[in-house]
């Protein structure tokens, strides 16, 4: 029996079936030909088992077989789908009666050859066949071709759009999230998990609660029922998410339903642009308008702090507190309780402990003169410690992230604003909080400028008040001198020179007088314009205040000052100086012991300033009433007085002078004042050029003493001795 065997494709199968063996090989010879594959069979049942595994082009079918017979195979092939159209010719002998034929016609013959078969007939007939099989077998390949090729288009279509997709899906500028029905991140693209500040594969095991924030979820949860339910088509609005740092991202959300084939909602579509900077500058905008229109109101700073405060809680974190200082440098105080403000009402009782408590706190106080940002994520432990305030008072607030910023303007810290909040502040809102800052420290700023600029102001008033007193007093007793020397008529009154010369020594002692007032203003002017310079040369510091004690000998015995001096025994102490501003300095401060201590001994002392010969110190020592700590930083600047100008007369320049003259030298001048008298100690280098030390005058300008010649006038101190009678 012949087996289907590996053929090419164009070969045709063909089977014939008799169970006379000759018969099947004359049906070889006649169809043995290329192309032509013949499967045999004897018997019915071995027919069926080829139809079963093969398609053939025809079946050459014996009627008359044991068994089984043709028409009853030629049945059971019609049953089976596949071979129910394959074309059947059954082989009877010839001469069959016309019932038999019309039998096989019914089961589904197409044709008859009788026995002895004529080869050409059976060939022909075959042949028709085997051409109609080629044909649908090209047909269907080409078919299959045709949807192999379209199945191929398909894929590679679905393949590009699922490849555009993604690219769309990863590459969008906007965030984009599948959310389930439950209320879980199905899958987000980098975008929307960027913006809060996740991986994407983290929002996977996350749930919507997990993002969105707590005030805005309940709406959301609204929102989010009436669209699975189909009440909604699309859901959008602006709310907030947390960040994966705690702090809130706004973002413009668009949620529309993703539906399956059947059209019901599957799951949501998230879109999410992040419009945290767009909220942050328009509420900075208007934040910071607001500030600089309240600061603008008044420079009166203090009441401002409290508006600010109370203007700036809400927008940035829930608490404000600050603390402004006021003073000269190093000896700054709080200038009151600080500004305490809260964005919730019902909190009112603790802003008041707080601003109490800050009030007392000296830690408080010292942190208001530090320059350091403080930024805490543990904001109770942290400011209890700063602040060291009650921890149960800072649990009351409720905040746990401080940021608390000093103010700082010309390199000079003037206190710092804490603004307090529950949750962390976003990049956005550092920066407004930073500006701020800023603008409160300029106000602050303004503010002293303006308070210096109306002392200053106040100063020169005083000031020009007390000198048209001072120049005007030495005219009085000059006019009466010459009154003396003249009668009624104007004339001479000639007399002995015994009587003119005291009345002679008067006048020059006025105009000496008015010309030591003079020079001093003349001095001030020279400093604050830069102009005043050294003439230096070899001076002996002892020599200088023995010369200077000489000229005030009848001021000491007439205020009855005992003056005491000492000049060491470690020999000369001399350095390259200016001897007549070295007078000058020793004339001033002589003079004011004098004048602020009448009947009280002075004490003067010339020594070395140190171990190794560098420096020459001068001590001047008097028991008078002294100075009041608070002026005594003062008493070096312009103008300041501590004492009335009615009872002790003088223009306040003295010290001013005399420190400006130190400094140019390169040396100090301090001083140390009780209820029991006043000391002034002054050091001055004995090594090292003078000349090259440029000193800025505290005028603000700055000058380079004996870098120019100076007018180099006979100078004489304001407590010129001689002046005074
Ligand atoms: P003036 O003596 O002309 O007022 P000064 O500049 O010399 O100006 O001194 C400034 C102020 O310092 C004085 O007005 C006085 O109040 C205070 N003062 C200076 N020296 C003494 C002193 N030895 N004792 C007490 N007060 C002093």
């Amino acid at each position: 029996m012949d087996q289907p065997d590996d053929q090419p494709e164009d070969v045709v199968p063909i089977l014939v079936v008799d169970d006379h063996d000759e018969n099947l090989v004359a049906m070889r010879g006649i169809l043995g030909r290329p192309g032509y594959r013949l499967v045999t069979a004897r018997s019915g049942n071995e027919a069926l088992k080829h139809v079963l595994k093969d398609d053939f082009a025809v079946i050459l079918l014996d009627v008359l077989m044991p068994g089984m017979d043709g028409f009853e195979t030629a049945g059971l092939i019609r049953t089976r789908e596949a071979s129910r159209h394959t074309p059947i010719i059954f082989l009877t002998a010839a001469g069959a009666d016309l019932a038999m034929v019309e039998r096989g016609y019914a089961v589904g013959a197409v044709d008859y050859l009788f026995k002895p078969l004529n080869a050409e007939m059976v060939r022909a007939k075959v042949g028709v066949f085997v051409d109609l099989f080629r044909k649908a077998r090209q047909m269907r390949r080409q078919e299959e071709l045709l949807r192999t090729a379209e199945r191929d288009r398909n894929a590679a279509a679905i393949r590009e759009s699922e490849a555009l997709y993604e690219a769309s899906f990863n590459g969008a500028a906007v965030g984009i999230a599948h959310v389930t029905s439950d209320g879980r991140w199905l899958r987000a693209n980098p975008r929307f998990a960027q913006t809060i500040g996740y991986g994407p594969a983290d929002l996977l095991n996350m749930h919507i609660a997990d993002v969105v924030h707590p005030v805005d979820l309940t709406d959301d949860r609204v929102g989010l029922r009436r669209l699975f339910e189909g009440e909604l088509d699309t859901y959008r609005r602006e709310e907030r998410y947390l960040h994966k740092d705690g702090h809130v991202v706004w973002v413009d959300q668009t949620v529309s339903p993703l539906r399956d084939a059947s059209g019901k909602v599957k799951n949501l579509i998230f879109l999410i642009e992040d419009i945290t900077n767009r909220r942050d500058a328009k509420k900075r905008e208007r934040l910071l308008a607001g500030v600089s229109q309240l600061l603008l109101q008044s420079l009166d700073h203090p009441a401002d702090m409290a508006g600010v405060a109370k203007l700036v809680v809400g927008s940035l974190g829930e608490w404000c507190v600050i603390g402004t200082i006021e003073g000269r440098e190093g000896r700054e105080r709080p200038t009151g309780k600080p500004a305490v403000a809260h964005a919730d009402p019902r909190l009112a009782a603790s802003a008041d402990r707080l601003r109490s408590a800050l009030a007392v706190s000296a830690a408080y106080a010292g942190s208001l003169t530090s320059r350091t940002t403080l930024t805490s994520l543990t904001a109770n432990a942290d400011l209890r410690a700063a602040w060291n305030v009650d921890g149960a008072l800072l649990a009351e607030l409720g905040v746990n992230v401080a940021l608390s910023l000093p103010f700082v303007t010309h390199d000079r810290v003037l206190g710092r604003v804490t603004f307090l909040s529950a949750e962390a502040f976003g990049p956005g809102e550092v920066l407004t909080a930073h500006d701020v800052t800023q603008r409160i420290a300029l106000a602050l700023d303004n503010a002293r400028l303006h308070r210096e600029a109306e002392d200053a102001v106040r100063a020169r008033d005083e000031f020009l008040s007390i000198a048209s007193h001072e120049l005007r007093t030495p005219l009085t007793p000059l006019r009466i001198q010459f009154q003396r020397m003249l009668d009624e008529r104007g004339q001479l009154v000639v007399g002995r020179a015994e009587r003119m010369q005291p009345i002679l020594q008067r006048c020059e002692r006025q105009v000496r007088r008015l010309e030591t007032l003079i020079e001093n203003l003349l001095d001030v002017s020279r400093i604050t314009t830069g102009k005043m310079s050294l003439e230096v040369s070899e001076v002996d510091l002892g020599a200088v205040v023995r010369d200077v004690i000489f000229r005030f000998s009848r001021e000491l015995a007439a205020a009855g000052c005992q003056l005491s001096l000492s000049l060491g025994d470690d020999g000369a102490l001399v350095g390259r100086w200016d001897r007549l501003r070295m007078e000058q300095v020793v004339t001033n401060l002589v003079g004011n012991a004098i004048k602020y201590a009448p009947g009280k001994p002075i004490e003067i002392t010339v020594s070395p300033g140190d171990a190794f010969g560098c420096t020459a110190r001068l001590t001047i020592r008097d028991h008078g009433t002294g100075i009041p700590p608070s002026d005594l930083e003062r008493i070096f600047q312009r103008f300041h007085r501590v004492v009335a100008a009615s009872s002790i007369s003088g223009l306040g320049l003295g010290l001013f002078i005399a420190k400006q003259i130190v400094d140019a030298h390169g040396g100090s001048i301090s001083v140390e004042s009780s209820g029991e008298g006043t000391q002034f100690v002054l050091d001055f280098p004995l090594r090292g050029t003078v000349e090259a030390t440029p000193i800025p005058p505290d005028g603000g300008q700055k000058i380079s003493m004996g870098s120019h010649p100076g007018p180099g006038p006979a100078l004489l101190g304001l407590n010129d001795p001689g002046v005074w009678s």
